[in-house]
């Protein structure tokens, strides 16, 4: 019976250091591209909208980091490097012009 009950005990034990754990992981924030935690940025608005526009406007051309999910709701996990930002945002001049007319279309779709 005695043994019963300190299984349970550390089982409960186990348990709440594996929710600290996650705790603590999710106060860290990690980069929406290389997944590393090592001075991150917050996101703001603008940050956040050009990448979300970037990164679709990828997917639908089947760039390079097409496959990268970002959304609002990742937002308390996630900021980002500013060499990673760069990597997704800039995009080849030549579609400078395309860019703006998804951009403008994107806008009026959400
Ligand atoms: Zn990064």
């Amino acid at each position: 019976m005695l043994r019963v009950i300190l299984e349970y005990i550390v089982a409960i034990d186990t348990s709440e250091k594996t929710c600290s754990y996650l705790l603590l992981e999710n106060m860290a924030k990690k980069c929406f591209l290389c997944d590393s935690d090592d001075e991150i940025i917050d996101f703001n608005d603008e940050t956040f909208k050009n990448c979300i526009l970037k990164l679709a406007f990828r997917k639908k051309k089947n760039f390079k980091y097409n496959f990268v999910e970002l959304s609002s709701a990742s937002l308390q996990f996630v900021g980002y490097h500013t060499t990673c930002y760069k990597k997704v945002t800039v995009l080849n001049k030549k579609y400078n012009e395309e860019f703006l007319q998804f951009s403008a279309e994107y806008a009026v779709s959400i």
